[in-house]
């Protein structure tokens, strides 16, 4: 049994997945040490065909083992599927380091740019060079584009991306 996982760092890797099944077989997965595909359908609800998917899906990352042996009276292939707990660190540090890469660019493009929006609730602010273009009247509801302040959205980001940065150790 797989007792140094633990629950809440497999449903975070589960969700990253976007798979709301994977929570539930990932869970079998760290119960059973080694299960088939079949298995794992007969003690849910999931459909085999899903069951599969995300086992491939889990499988492309690393994050299960698969042992295939052949049914001797059919001749068809039985795959084993185990978790590999090991490779769950990786994971989500890589997922980390994606959310870390994207949010810092979104951080230099805030900084780079002045914005302007016409604050009426589902229009979007332009910076400044298309807001030339626009001849400052929005593009959506033809109100006045005006200038758009993004200091606490800057310090929110700011400190998410220094809170990664610490984490990732980068
Ligand atoms: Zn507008």
């Amino acid at each position: 049994m797989l007792s140094n996982v633990d629950g809440a760092t497999l449903v975070k890797v589960a969700r990253a997945l976007g798979e709301d099944d994977a929570v539930t077989l990932v869970d079998i997965l760290k119960d059973a040490g080694e299960i088939t595909d079949d298995e794992i359908a007969n003690k849910t609800s999931i459909r085999l065909n899903s069951i599969r998917k995300i086992l491939y899906k889990l499988y492309d990352h690393s994050l299960v083992g698969l042992r295939r042996t052949r049914d001797p009276k059919t001749g068809w292939f039985i795959f084993h599927w185990r978790l590999q707990p090991d490779q769950l660190e990786g994971f989500i540090l890589s997922q980390k380091r994606q959310v870390f890469e994207k949010l810092d660019l979104r951080l230099a493009y805030e900084k780079n740019h002045d914005f302007f929006y016409c604050y009426t609730p589902g229009c979007k602010r332009v910076p400044f060079e298309d807001a030339i273009e626009l001849v400052f009247k929005c593009p959506t509801c033809g109100k006045p584009l005006m200038h758009y302040a993004n200091e606490r959205m800057l310090n929110a980001l700011s400190k998410r991306v220094e809170q990664l940065r610490k984490e990732l150790g980068e």
